[in-house]
């Protein structure tokens, strides 16, 4: 591997990822995907996608991601696996280091995504795993017939309040302020659900319990300054992502939330090194446009080879 310059090394293989992948293996430029752990990204852990096109009715993210994939290797591109430590722009070609090893690249395209947001709440860490969990679609069924609670008001958290619900005896949907953020579709989904009881204005304080698991969790009112415990089984927070670029930051221009900054094509402040997808600064967070971004990338980059010929 390490006597290869690649044209392409993409870094992340979900959505955005695989579809560039697409797009440059068929384009016949020497590719190498690396993925750090699962192929399908954040999709892997969801449920069913009901707003990518093509799949009325809807379709599990796993098996979406699967058909990514096959599609991928129909055009024979080269997958590894391992942890991308470090980029260094050496001009004409770009060092990723993998797993500690250098690979070169002519260009490079970044698709990282992003990784569930913390509450930074104690007790939070300490019961991963034993209660908490950034996962429904992973961990909802170690759940059935207890009471638990999902703290966030986005789509994710609407999303997995009604996953859960397959599993729970009841699901606190616990959201700091008095209205979801979450999409109409999902709103009048969540407040149809007997199974869901919102928790307004409530920030979580902490989460107690003992050896065998996380028991209690302790809210506080924002607007009355109350305090209140659930006695709950689980808890599963949704509260947004974070961009996974923080490997990055002294490489490339990221904004203060540490999105990586591009301009419309996708191109990052190194020349020949794009971002897509999640990680991305953008406005729009679906696979659609992660799809549509990784599609944009590669073709700004097979252009960039070209006029560096
Ligand atoms: P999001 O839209 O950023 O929502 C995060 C939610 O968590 C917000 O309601 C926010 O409250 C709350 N929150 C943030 N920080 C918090 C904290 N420290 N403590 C308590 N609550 C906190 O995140 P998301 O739901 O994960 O969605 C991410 C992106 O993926 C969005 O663009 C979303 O549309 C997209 N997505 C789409 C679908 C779909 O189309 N089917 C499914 C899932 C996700 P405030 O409302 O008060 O800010």
């Amino acid at each position: 591997m390490s006597d290869t310059i690649y044209d392409v090394v993409i870094i992340g293989g979900g959505p955005a990822g695989l579809t560039a992948g697409l797009y440059t293996s068929r384009a016949q430029l020497k590719t190498l995907l690396v993925e750090r752990m699962i192929m399908g990204g954040q999709v892997m852990t969801t449920t069913k996608v009901e707003n990518y096109p093509g799949f009325p009715g809807g379709i599990d993210g796993p098996d979406l991601m699967m058909r990514f994939q096959e599609h991928c290797q129909e055009f024979g591109l080269e997958t590894s696996y391992g942890e991308v430590e470090n980029l260094i722009d050496r001009g004409e070609t770009k060092e990723v280091v993998i797993d500690g090893k250098p690979v070169q690249a002519r260009t490079v395209i970044i698709t990282t995504g992003a990784e569930p947001a913390k509450l930074n709440v104690t007790g939070e860490q300490e019961f991963v795993g034993r209660g908490v969990s950034y996962c429904a679609t992973c961990d909802g069924a170690f759940f059935r017939d207890v009471e638990i609670g999902i703290v966030g008001g986005g789509d994710t958290a609407a999303e997995e309040a009604l996953f859960l619900t397959r599993f729970a005896s009841k699901v606190y949907l616990i959201h700091r302020r008095d209205e979801l953020r979450a999409t109409k579709i999902l709103q009048e989904r969540v407040f149809a659900n007997d199974k869901i009881e919102p928790v307004w204005n409530s920030a979580v304080e902490r989460v107690e319990g003992d050896s065998s698991g996380m028991k209690t969790v302790v809210l506080k009112n924002r607007v009355s300054g109350e305090q209140r415990s659930l006695d709950l089984e689980g808890l599963f927070v949704a509260i947004g992502v974070i961009p996974k670029a923080h490997f990055l930051a002294e490489v490339l221009d990221l904004d203060a939330e540490g999105y990586i900054l591009t301009d419309a094509e996708c191109r990052t402040s190194i020349p020949g090194v794009f971002a897509a997808g999640d990680v991305r600064k953008k406005l729009l967070k679906q696979i659609a446009t992660a799809v549509g971004d990784g599609a944009v990338a590669a073709i700004m980059a097979e252009k960039y080879l070209m006029d560096a010929e």
